[in-house]
């Protein structure tokens, strides 16, 4: 059979998870919490399901929580969406950044993402028939280099997409940084792709820069984001795009036909649950005290901790600890050690090595200083 994604394989996360299984060693590879969601919105899911919210919803999402997430946008980001046009529920991240690629990415067309870059982005370009360009975030220190991405845009160039705060390297983007991308896109007709999933996980009093704050990129953005990642709740998979209403249509003509629409009941209890902010505005401080313990521990091996400004991963370099290589490291760190890791060359398309490794510490205080005791041999 001729392969339509040669160069894929299994997930990193799929292969590290299944090692640390088998090896027993405490998974802070995948991204995901080991503890569970509020009770409350499971209540709120189970009380949907009982009453009988168990058909199709509408195919762009159930209107409350569409609703409930346009009035989360425009009070923190002070942009309004329209409900109706403009939001639409989607099957977690993933969907919505293959939809919306999909949607707009024709054959042929070239679409800037920054290296490193989450595993989904490049296949997705490539199924829609067009040509990932990868240009580099400033090794070491993995800002944005404006330079290098205003020499990627030419007239193919249909889209670059973005991810802040960053999976893998936990970087924030700053308001200036934003500003530099707005003025760079103006002349263009480039569109933006902003996968906003760890919007919530901002720490150190640093604010969120979504591309909601900014007209300019707004205007020609999809805004992505996951309520597995906001509630703890990853195996939900669902999640939302925001986009002005020419290219909701658009996205909505591709959703229709990938999904059709997502998980009613789900939608309902989210909608509910979504009423009173607290859980959302709480998690930096919920996360920042998770980081810091974490940090504490690091800091004391020889493993060199890189700021973590936001997400929930922790980037190490292992230069001090080891000879080998990321990827042979995760492997040794995991078999031997008993924790596993990330390392960042899975998000590079030439496996680059930087000697740097992800953890993840999404994860209970028991099983991050299970973790620190183990790693404490480093
Ligand atoms: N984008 C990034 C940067 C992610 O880390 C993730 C979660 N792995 C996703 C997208 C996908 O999110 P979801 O689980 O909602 O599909
Ligand atoms: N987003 C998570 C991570 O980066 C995992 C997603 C997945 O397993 N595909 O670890």
């Amino acid at each position: 059979l001729e392969t339509k994604l040669p160069a894929v394989g299994t997930t990193i996360f799929t292969v590290m998870s299944a090692l640390a299984a088998e090896k027993g060693a405490v998974n802070l590879g995948q991204g995901f919490p080991d503890f569970d969601c509020d009770p409350r919105l499971v209540q709120a899911v189970a009380g949907a399901m009982s009453q009988g919210l168990n058909q199709y919803p509408p195919m762009a999402g159930v209107p409350q929580l569409r609703a409930a997430v346009a009035a989360k946008i425009e009070t923190m980001y002070g942009r309004a969406y329209d409900a109706a046009n403009e939001i639409t529920i989607t099957a977690g991240a993933t969907q919505a950044i293959i939809t919306a690629i999909l949607a707009v990415v024709r054959p042929g067309d070239e679409v800037i993402v920054l290296d490193p870059c989450y595993d989904s982005y490049v296949p997705n370009i490539d199924l829609a028939g067009g040509k990932a360009v990868r240009v580099p975030l400033v090794p070491g220190s993995f800002r944005p280099d404006f330079g290098k991405i205003a020499a990627a845009i030419n007239s193919r160039t249909r889209a670059i997409i973005v991810n802040s705060p960053h999976n893998p390297s936990a970087t924030v983007w700053t308001d200036a940084e934003m500003r530099q991308l707005q003025e760079l896109l103006a002349p263009t007709d480039v569109l933006v792709i902003s996968d906003e999933v760890y919007e919530h996980m901002v720490f150190d009093g640093q604010a969120h820069q979504s591309v909601a704050r900014f007209p300019g990129l707004a205007a020609r953005a999809f805004i992505v984001s996951s309520f597995g990642k906001t509630y703890h709740v990853t195996g939900w998979k669902v999640g939302y795009v925001a986009a002005p209403a020419p290219l909701t249509a658009e996205f909505r003509k591709v959703h229709q036909f990938n999904v059709f629409t997502v998980n009613t009941p789900v939608q309902h209890g989210l909608a509910a649950y979504m009423a009173d902010p607290r859980p959302y505005l709480e998690l930096p401080a919920f996360y920042q005290r998770k980081r810091d313990l974490f940090r504490a521990g690091l800091a004391r091996t020889r493993l060199r901790l890189l700021p973590s400004e936001g997400s929930y991963f922790q980037c190490v370099d292992i230069s001090d600890v080891s000879d080998l290589s990321e990827a042979d490291f995760c492997e040794w760190v995991t078999r031997e050690i008993g924790v596993a890791a990330i390392p960042l060359s899975a998000f590079y398309g030439d496996g680059f090595d930087q000697r740097v490794v992800r953890f993840c510490f999404a994860k209970k205080d028991e099983t991050l200083n299970e973790a620190l005791g183990r790693l404490a041999k480093l």
